[in-house]
């Protein structure tokens, strides 16, 4: 039986499409490829994909929508978008309809493999006991990636639950946005820091009883973020 990591390319560019396939291919992947957002969705449906990588401007269904689809039907399975816009507002657009991470067009098929490892790497470290703990009413599960509060159980996406994991093990100790970066996003150099601020405001919704004012996932003022339970 086949152990390669199944990624699911959703991408209507040919040469793009063919391109990644390839380097993919050659990385040890199994690459499961639709140009079609709708398509897509269908095969995510029926092969649960280890991973995805979702183009954002598609002929039917737009990536933002695919994408949204893709999250009901597993919430943690780690999304990639490709898009070719830079806008900030896009980004944004695109993890609020549940992606993980993104590069932007033309981006580096070097930069995209190292990303699809990073994620590999700590998804594979993640498994083994199981990993709960408490920030103030809500219980955290980082290896079913849930949080509880009350009779409310909410799905932690990929990156959240590795900034979870980060911030709990130095619990009360400022952490800085680049060893955010570095430790969850495993790169240095790119996404950017507005990506681990865009990451803590749906953490906050997750876990504060009121997010605008924080108790728990704290601001420090130039530095980064710190946890108090
Ligand atoms: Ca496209």
């Amino acid at each position: 039986m086949s152990t390669k990591r199944r990624i699911l390319l959703i991408e209507d560019e040919p040469h793009i499409a063919l391109g990644l396939k390839d380097a993919l291919e050659f990385e040890g992947f199994a690459v499961m490829h639709t140009a079609r957002g709708l398509e897509g969705v269908a095969v995510a449906r029926a092969e649960r994909p280890d991973c995805v990588i979702l183009d954002i401007m598609l002929p039917d269904l737009n990536g933002y929508k695919v994408c949204e689809e893709l999250r009901r039907l597993d919430a943690q399975v780690p999304i990639i978008m490709l898009t070719a816009r830079s806008q900030e507002s896009d980004k944004i657009r695109g993890l609020d309809a549940g992606a993980d991470d993104y590069v932007t067009k033309p981006f580096s098929v070097n930069e995209l493999v190292a990303r699809i490892r990073a994620i590999f790497r700590r998804a594979a470290r993640a498994t083994g006991a199981p990993e709960t703990f408490r920030i103030g009413d809500a219980e955290v599960n980082l290896t079913t990636q849930t949080v509880t509060r009350g009779d409310k159980s909410e799905p932690l996406s990929f990156y959240e639950t590795e900034l979870l994991r980060l911030l709990h093990g130095k619990t009360g100790a400022p952490v800085s946005r680049e060893e955010i970066l570095t430790k969850v996003w495993g790169l240095e150099a790119t996404p950017t820091n507005r990506t681990v601020d865009n990451f803590v405001v749906k953490l906050r919704k997750k876990i504060e009883d009121a997010p605008d004012k924080p108790i728990h996932i704290l601001t420090v003022y130039g530095t980064g973020y710190k946890l108090a339970l």
